[in-house]
């Protein structure tokens, strides 16, 4: 779970963050800094002091120093470049989706991935800038034009660069289920952003794609967009799909008006099932303060209302201790554990 500790590239490291220092007390960057990097990327682009729980799924999270919106390619290098050139840390962020923010906020500037393109080209090819939301946006627009592969992952919140970090993924079409599908499956190439500030266009096989894994997890590239290779799919077999997905969602997860959360927290144990063994030490419904283990899916926690990040940390060590407790297995989490604790 260390993916932005001390050893991750500047641009995804996490004050306080991570197993290893949660809790620490990190100091943050001089006012001073702060005010040179806003000079730097734009004054008026940058806002300060901002809550970063309305940007994230959890809806938890203290403020963010500063919190800048890369609307292009060439404004996300500037703001990555800035932050590493002045030393001021940074966290990349796109949907919120998979990240549980510390309720003392990020010291340092918070960049959201804005970047929205969508460019349809010949043969079912498809270039989508990093920011665009997966669901409802790029899966409604491609579907319209009866284009199948991402209809698979339709209820997934994510943007194109956060699919890309986490391979996003989903079983495969009902009634048969024997499969999971990934985000790579569909995917030719992208334009990334390296540490050392190139532009690089890199194809598939950079990533070295896995299970809830990308290669970027090691790098800190930022993917400035993405593009797919979809499959023409008449538009009722698509939407049929769609409507089984939506179906079987509803059943298992939460609706995340009601009950905000940041999907799966601790990673897949092969053939046992996180969310089983965790519900077969008795936790499922637990609650603490404002934060609860799911009734229906003991692998989510979710927020009923003001929980605090600290509230949901204490659900994931209880978790984890009695798990590996009560049956020898380590929990290890999924979700990003993002600034101070
Ligand atoms: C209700 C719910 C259900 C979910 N169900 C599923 C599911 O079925 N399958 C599944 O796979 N996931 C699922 N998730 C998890 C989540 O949707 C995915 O992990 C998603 O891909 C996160 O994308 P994001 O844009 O929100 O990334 P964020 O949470 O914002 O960021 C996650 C990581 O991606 C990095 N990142 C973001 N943008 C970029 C970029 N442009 N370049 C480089 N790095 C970047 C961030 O720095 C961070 O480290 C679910 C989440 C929720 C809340």
């Amino acid at each position: 779970m260390d993916r932005a500790g001390a050893d991750a590239p500047l641009h995804q490291r996490r004050a306080g963050s991570g197993d290893g220092n949660r809790g620490q007390f990190v100091t943050g960057p001089e006012a001073g800094l702060l005010e040179r990097y806003a000079q730097a990327v734009g004054p008026d682009r940058v806002r300060r002091n901002v809550p970063l729980a309305p940007h994230t799924t959890f809806r938890i999270g203290g403020p963010a120093d500063l919190f800048f919106r890369a609307r292009t390619p060439e404004e996300l290098c500037l703001a990555i470049s800035a932050a590493r050139e002045l030393g001021v840390p940074s966290f990349l962020l796109g949907r919120g989706a998979n990240i549980l923010v510390g309720d003392k906020g990020f010291r340092g500037v918070v960049i959201r991935c804005d970047i929205r393109t969508l460019e349809f080209l010949p043969g079912g090819r498809v270039l989508a800038g990093a920011g665009l939301d997966t669901f409802p946006d790029l899966i409604n627009a491609t579907v319209a034009r009866g284009l199948g592969g991402l209809h698979h992952f339709v209820g997934i919140p994510s943007t194109v660069g956060g699919a890309v970090w986490q391979n996003l993924h989903f079983l495969a079409p009902a009634p048969a289920r024997e499969r999971t599908m990934f985000w790579d499956e569909f995917m030719e190439g992208a334009t990334i952003l390296t540490p050392d500030g190139a532009v690089r266009r890199v194809d598939t096989d950079y990533f070295r794609f896995g299970y809830d894994y990308s290669i970027i997890h090691e790098t800190g590239d930022a993917v400035l967009d993405v593009s797919l290779k979809l499959v023409p799919t008449p538009i009722a077999e698509l939407r049929r799909v769609i409507r089984e997905n939506l179906a079987w969602r509803d059943e298992r997860h939460p609706d995340m008006w009601l009950y905000p959360c940041a999907g799966s927290i601790f990673k897949k144990i092969d053939g046992i099932g996180a969310g089983r063994l965790i519900d077969e030490c008795g936790l499922k419904g637990h609650a603490h303060g404002a934060a609860q283990i799911f009734h229906k899916h003991a692998n989510i926690i979710v927020n009923l209302g003001g929980a605090t990040a600290a509230e949901v940390m204490t659900l994931i060590d209880l978790a984890r201790t009695t798990v590996a407790r009560e049956t020898g297995y380590e929990l290890e989490a999924e979700i990003g554990l993002v600034g101070e604790f």
